[in-house]
């Protein structure tokens, strides 16, 4: 008898998980390394990860900490509480406490614990990143989207808040924010900031900024919502994206002192869950917070390479017929191809789902389809991460040359071939 036979067990899976697809990033980017073992040409545009290498200080200080073993407090490791407030008072303008700071496992995870934590419905624009809404089906909370339009740079007004709010004025509601948006690289004015603010202060809506993109927004003119509703915003932000750090995991919150209810109780799930973040990782953290003229170069060149390639590809995307916004921050593009609708449709093509997998069989560019973002599966939109290069050489090259040099077709061609490349295969296949 095989005593090794499989035993066949009675499924119980909890509704709120069951049929819940691995997350489109982490899986678009799995999909994406086995077609590559499998020998095929990928051009890598669906996970969202940086370029660029964690600056040598940083890996500096993760090398001499190696030995750190013991588990930290849950909140985090206090000198990297106090770095953490000090870079937001220095860098957007917020009056945090180091006692009010939270350090997680990356921001992900403390954004589920959030979610966990606070009893309301969730309320997110669409398009927004693809891991806000499935968290709150896993916990079991309501959602509430709300569209955006190209015409306001695919952000959230004031307006439709307002309406969505005077609907059940009373209900407890999250809403997230992020900007430079990921998935279209577009971010909001001072103005847009603050009079939506104001909406989420009369509404007493609790906030939740995810600015873990301000630090590259290209012009490095990041404005944080924080000051305009201290009381209600919690600020999330990390090492993945400016740090260049995503394997890392190192996420931050930054509470007002009046939401202190909400990080004790989230701080109390993490000691159930999580204990503690990585304590040689935080730090090396307490190093990138405290920033200085090595990071500040990094970053300056980090945001040259993102606007230069951004703008570069943007402008090939939209000669060719697609509609896209320029990008002001981050490193995605979210043009629609709607243009292209009747020569897609005589292939068969009619979502978006059918459009990057089709994509993807015929050309080898891997992007994620707009559905993955909460827009409806027939716009034919696309999220693009243009970071499939060499971010080491490029931030030499961007250093070799002067700041007002363009970057020009042999430029591109030399650093970011591949992404070159992948647009015009793009442009190209949209037009059989
Ligand atoms: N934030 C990145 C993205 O949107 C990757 C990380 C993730 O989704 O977990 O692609």
């Amino acid at each position: 008898m095989n005593k090794h036979k499989d035993h066949i067990l009675d499924v119980h899976i909890n509704p709120n998980v069951s049929g819940l697809k691995p997350s489109a990033t982490v899986a678009i980017n799995d999909l994406s390394n086995e077609l590559k073992r499998d020998g095929k040409k990928i051009f890598k545009m669906g996970l969202g990860q940086s370029p660029f290498p964690v600056p040598e200080c940083v890996v500096e200080a993760l090398r001499e900490n190696a030995h750190q073993k013991d588990y930290l407090p849950v909140k985090g490791l206090r000198e990297l509480q106090e770095a953490v407030a000090e870079h937001h008072r220095r860098n957007f303008g917020i009056d945090a406490d180091p006692d009010d700071v939270l350090i997680g496992p990356g921001s992900k995870e403390l954004m589920f614990v959030l979610q966990l934590t606070y009893f309301g419905d969730l309320v997110i624009p669409a398009p927004s990143w693809v891991s806000y809404a499935p968290q709150a089906k896993i916990i079991g909370r309501h959602i509430q989207f709300l569209p955006t339009q190209f015409e306001n740079d695919w952000h959230l007004t004031p307006e439709d808040l307002e309406e969505r709010c005077t609907l059940d004025p009373g209900r407890p509601r999250l809403l997230i924010l992020n900007y430079p948006l990921n998935p279209t690289g577009t971010t909001m004015s001072k103005a847009r900031l603050e009079k939506l603010a104001q909406v989420a202060d009369r509404y007493r809506v609790v906030l939740l900024s995810d600015e873990i993109y301000g630090k590259i927004h290209h012009d490095g003119a990041h404005q944080s919502i924080v000051p305009f509703y201290p009381e209600g915003t919690i600020f999330s932000g990390g090492l993945s994206k400016w740090c260049g750090a995503g394997g890392w995991r190192l996420g931050v919150f930054v509470f007002p002192r009046s939401l202190r209810w909400l990080l004790k109780a989230m701080a109390a799930v993490g000691t159930e869950t999580f204990t503690s973040t990585s304590a040689p990782i935080q730090y090396a953290a307490v190093r990138a917070f405290q920033e200085g003229p090595e990071i500040d170069a990094y970053l300056k060149k980090s945001r040259r390479v993102l606007k230069g390639l951004g703008n570069a590809i943007a402008r090939r995307l939209d000669e060719a017929g697609a509609r896209v916004r320029y990008p002001q921050g981050g490193f995605y593009l979210f043009p629609d191809f709607s243009a292209f609708r009747g020569k897609l449709e005589a292939r068969g093509i009619k979502t978006s789902a059918d459009m990057s997998r089709r994509l993807l069989e015929d050309t080898g560019v891997a992007f994620l389809p707009g559905s993955d973002f909460g827009r409806s599966p027939e716009e034919l939109t696309a999220r693009l991460a243009y970071v499939d290069f060499n971010g080491k050489e490029a931030l030499e090259a961007v250093g070799s040359i002067s700041e007002d040099h363009p970057f020009d077709e042999n430029f591109l061609k030399t650093y970011f071939g591949k992404v070159i490349e992948a647009i015009d295969r793009i442009n190209e296949w949209m037009t059989r």
